[in-house]
């Protein structure tokens, strides 16, 4: 045995979870085989993609609506539906964002019944910290010391934050070409940056190699099922904000294809165990970037390979130009009868315009492709007038402030006097 083989062991049985009554463990979502829940996204029979199964019948008989809003404020209301156990903890009370009906940019595109999940107010600003909150505390009730991620800018910023707030070290792995905004908004927690000559592809194959040889808990790789199951929260507050409802239509942005098909899996799962009345029948739609839209073209090709590509958008934190779920997102768009829509990096910005000035929401520019393919798949009616339609809203614009930056600057600067005013600005005076 090497000695690479004894760290791997001795990581393996580590890894054996206090998790919820609930979990039975991980399946494969490519043969089904079933395997203990340990620190591992793959498969021990065919090197499948894994996520976690659970027992619906027990958590149908304990959990209940009124259970639900009993709880705190926060994604940890649904912790019988989660892989970890909720109460004991570290958060940064992420999660039960606004849903906001937006009423101006639902008039601007036609839509009667529009919403907007705003996920720009979470603790470090993304839905990310959804999913980092259940891989650190996994990590934490299986004796990891190290978090680390590969990270298109993000979750680099959430994973710095959490393991900052509960005390472990993180080392984190960038494309070298990231926001300047990303990278403090990293280092500030005190972490480790790595940043790589290369894309995120790149970044994220280097980390698949370090994983297999650092006890660490790579969030997006060894942590992978359990870090993935956050997402799910996105479509709970979703179905509970809305009344016990699920919308018509959601619109969601594709970069691995995780959040959609997680967002669908949620809604399934709220009817699995008794919270929804009636089966959820959702058309789920999936908005890429033109300089990184692998899942679009296989859809619009109506094909069912999804060819790599490389990335070339400002849209950095959707640029996985080898989708790891793009598969599973596509079977999902299509099964429900939704769409896709990819935009250029003009109408991402003009996207980002758009919903500032209309709903006062300052989205980074994965806002701005979900707006800019929102429009588009409305105008094609893919998207009806009378759906009630939720679009997710992952990212706050001071993120990629430099996308606004050339088209939003200061109109004049003035003397201080009124005269000057008057002649450099024309407005009513009502
Ligand atoms: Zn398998």
């Amino acid at each position: 045995m090497s000695a690479l083989d004894s760290v791997r062991d001795l990581a393996g049985t580590a890894a054996h979870p206090p998790t919820t009554a609930a979990v039975t463990g991980l399946q494969c979502r490519g043969c089904g085989h079933q395997q203990p829940a340990t620190a591992t996204h793959l498969c021990e029979q065919c090197f499948g993609p894994l996520e976690v199964a659970y027992d619906y019948e027990v958590i149908r008989a304990r959990i209940s609506r009124r259970r639900i809003e009993a709880g705190p404020p926060t994604l940890w209301r649904y912790a019988d539906l989660l892989p970890v156990k909720g109460g004991d903890v570290v958060t940064l009370d992420e999660g039960f964002t606004p849903l906001i009906h937006a009423r101006n940019l639902g008039a601007e595109l036609g839509l009667r019944n529009l919403h907007l999940k705003n996920d720009t107010v979470n603790p470090t600003n993304s839905f990310k910290d959804r999913v980092v909150a259940m891989a650190l505390n996994w990590a934490l009730q299986n004796g990891f010391r190290t978090l680390a991620c590969a990270s298109t800018g993000n979750l680099a910023n959430s994973v710095a934050a959490y393991a900052a707030r509960a005390g472990l070290r993180a080392v984190i792995f960038i494309p070298a070409d990231l926001e300047p905004q990303k990278i403090a908004a990293t280092t500030v927690f005190g972490a480790t940056l790595v940043p790589v000559a290369g894309n995120y592809d790149d970044v994220n194959r280097l980390c698949a190699e370090l994983a297999s040889i650092y006890d660490w808990a790579f969030v997006n790789v060894n942590m992978r099922p359990y870090y993935a199951e956050g997402s799910k929260t996105l479509a709970f507050e979703t179905a509970e904000q809305l009344g016990w409802t699920v919308p018509d239509h959601v619109v969601v942005p594709v970069a691995s294809g995780s959040l959609l098909t997680k967002i669908r899996k949620g809604f399934d799962e709220l009817y699995k165990v008794g919270l929804l009345d009636d089966e959820p029948q959702v058309r789920v739609s999936g908005a890429q970037a033109l300089g990184c839209s692998p899942v679009a073209e296989a859809f619009i090709e109506n094909n069912d390979t999804i060819r790599p590509v490389k990335p070339d958008t400002i849209a950095k934190s959707l640029a996985i130009g080898n989708p790891a779920d793009g598969y599973f997102a596509l079977d999902v768009v299509r099964t429900t009868g939704g769409g896709f829509g990819a935009v250029s990096d003009g109408e991402i910005v003009e996207g980002m315009d758009l919903l500032a000035r209309t709903e006062g929401i300052f989205a980074e520019t994965a806002g701005g492709v979900t707006v800019a393919t929102l429009k588009k798949l409305a105008a094609d009616g893919v998207v009806r007038p009378d759906e009630r339609v939720v679009v997710y809203i992952t990212g706050h614009g001071l993120k990629t402030l430099e996308a606004v930056a050339p088209t939003s600057g200061p109109t004049a600067t003035i003397a201080a006097t009124l005269d000057a005013f008057h002649e450099a600005f024309d407005i009513e005076e009502s």
